[in-house]
Order: C-alpha cells, then structure tokens, then sequence
C-alpha cells in the first residue's frame, strides 16, 4: 500500500466528537421530513450547503439550528450508530464522544431518555463495529450554574458510560471560571474534566479553566502558542491538547491547515491528539485530518502513528483497557509499515 492508504489504515483513536455534529445530512432531512418540522430545507444538498460558515459565531448558529429539529430522544440512537460507522470507516477503535444536554432538556427533551438512545446506539454500533465508546457531558458554557448542576444531578443517577464532562459554546462570551462549582463536584463523583479553551479566546480562558476548573485536557488550545509560559506548563503537566486541525479552518480559528500550531506543539513534545469535532458540519473524518497533516504539515506515518498512541495514553479508560489498545495497535502498526512502500 501507498503512504496515503497506510494513514487510512493506521489504528485511531477519536476524543472529541460531538454527537449532534455527527448527524448525516440524509439523515437530518429524514427527521425534517418525518416529523413534519417547518424547514428551509428539501435536499440533503441544500443541508450541505448550510453547513458552511463565515466564522466561529456563525458556526454555532447553525449547530443551535440542529438542535431545533431534534424533537424527538429516539434520534439520537440513529445519529450515534452512524456517527460511530463513520469513525469505524477510518479506522477507529475507542472515541469519547460528547453530548450537550442543556441544549436539548428546555425544548422537552428528557435527560435520561437521550442518555439511554445514546448507549443503544453505542451497543449496536460495538456488536457491528467493534468499537467502544464512552460519552462526555457537555455542560454548555452559555447555561447557568443551576442547570449545570442539574445535569450532574442526572448523572448521579443515571451514569450508564459516561465518564467525563466538558464545557463547549462560546468561551469569547462565556469564560470557564464560573464553572468552578459544578466542575469541583464532577470531580468528587469521579468523572474526568476537560473544557474547550483557546479555540475562539486567547491563552488567558486556557489558563482560567486549567486553574478554575482543574481540567485534564483542553478542546482545542489553538491559542496556546501565544503565551509560551503555557506551553512549557502543558508540556510538564502532560495536559492533553485535543487538536482539531479541520474545524479550526473552517470556523476561521486559523486560515489554513498551514498556518495550524499542532507542527510546533508536536515537535515541542506536547501531548497532543488529532480529532474530528463536529465531522458533518465541518465535511471531515478522522482519515481526512490526519490525510491534512501529512499533506500539509508533513507529518510522516510514524508521526501520525505517535499522534495516535498520544490519544490511548491520555483516553479516559483504566490502565488495563489502555495496554490491551496499546497492543492491539501496535501489531496493527506493524502490519502497515511492513506493507507500505513508497
Ligand atoms: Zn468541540
């Protein structure tokens, strides 16, 4: 095989990745049309041409437009199953994958509903692809405390697979520090943290949900490079940085793949992972945003291999599920070098 098809091959692993951001265009056509929702939309190419965005702003103004045609907990099993087919397509064992509660529950939705279409969706998808997938909660950085705390609440009760919460939307409007409380009791109730910082805001909300929040890893962390006092801090605390080089073009974080700082966070020894985000609104994969390193930021296939095992040494499993992947990916990596020529 070719260097490009030894990328497509290479054993993956996927940190971020919304839920809601996975959906299919088909198949958000199917739900409009199903369930009778007014909509500017009768194609699944007119749906394509939406997900295309002036800015980051913008962006979440389409995504808010989604969560506007899910009126029903059962789409989520659909949109799961298939999110998950996607990231088997490009070789994915393990993704950790992230649901926005607090968008859905003010429009009727149920939490523990969502929740229990959410793990169908993951069980099939593991009896068929034979992948495995934890869930994050996003706490949507724009709700107020108390629905956060609600949230947390739900989880007490309900924790079937997820182990971690998040904080995504605009961290521009809505900085991570208010969040300490809610982050303080996930943490006594034993769910790992992570926020998105340095996407849409400087190195400042980068620092302030490292020290507000006491997160693990951050989303994103574009802007870190700014402040090289942080970048020496992420790398001596191996915090991770989920890197997600294609949603950063086209929301307009960064104005080409080129331009991207996960070159200079790499060869400076940060931990650094390689994720999909929001793959339907941003037209990627998982095999897409390594193919864009390789091409544009010449990152080799052992580099993009290293890529991949950063992401089993900083995935939220215990230490026994993180060697059986360690293994598993290194007789698959094996296998590819000693196939690819050229
Ligand atoms: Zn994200």
């Amino acid at each position: 095989m070719d260097t490009l098809d030894a990328i497509r091959a290479l054993p993956k692993v996927e940190l971020h990745i919304h839920i809601l951001g996975s959906i299919r265009p088909e198949t958000l056509l199917s739900i409009i049309e199903n369930d009778g929702i007014k909509s500017p939309y009768s194609s699944e190419e007119e749906i394509i041409k939406r997900f295309e965005y002036t800015d980051f702003a913008n962006f979440l103004q389409g995504y808010m437009e989604i969560v506007e045609y899910i009126t029903d907990e059962r789409h989520f099993e659909q949109i799961t199953y298939e999110m998950l087919n996607n990231c088997a397509k490009s070789n994915v064992h393990y993704v950790e994958a992230s649901f926005s509660p607090s968008d859905h529950i003010p429009k009727g939705l149920d939490f523990d509903k969502m929740a229990d279409s959410i793990n169908r969706g993951i069980q099939r998808a593991k009896q068929d692809f034979r992948i495995e997938t934890n869930i994050r909660v996003d706490l949507v950085r724009n709700s107020s405390i108390e629905e956060a705390m609600g949230i947390l609440d739900n989880i007490e009760k309900s924790p079937d697979n997820i182990i971690s919460i998040d904080l995504g939307g605009n961290e521009a409007q809505d900085p991570p520090g208010p969040f300490a409380e809610p982050y303080k009791r996930a943490s006594t109730m034993g769910l790992h943290r992570v926020a998105h910082a340095g996407e849409a805001a400087g190195p400042d909300s980068i620092w302030e949900a490292i020290r507000s929040l006491d997160v693990e890893r951050i989303g994103h962390g574009v802007t870190a490079h700014q402040d090289p006092e942080l970048v020496e801090y992420l790398k001596r605390e191996r915090i991770a940085l989920e890197m997600c080089p294609v949603s950063n073009l086209r929301t307009g974080v960064v104005s080409s793949i080129k331009e991207h700082p996960i070159r200079e966070y790499f060869d400076k020894g940060l931990l650094v992972t390689v994720n999909s985000d929001d793959p339907s609104l941003f037209h990627t994969s998982m095999n897409n945003e390594y193919l864009q390193l390789h091409e544009h930021l010449n990152f080799s296939l052992s580099e993009l291999y290293q890529i991949s095992l950063n992401s089993v040494q900083t995935a939220f499993i215990d230490e026994g599920k993180k060697s059986k992947l360690h293994r598993k990916f290194s007789e698959e990596y094996n296998e590819i070098e000693s196939q690819v020529v050229g």
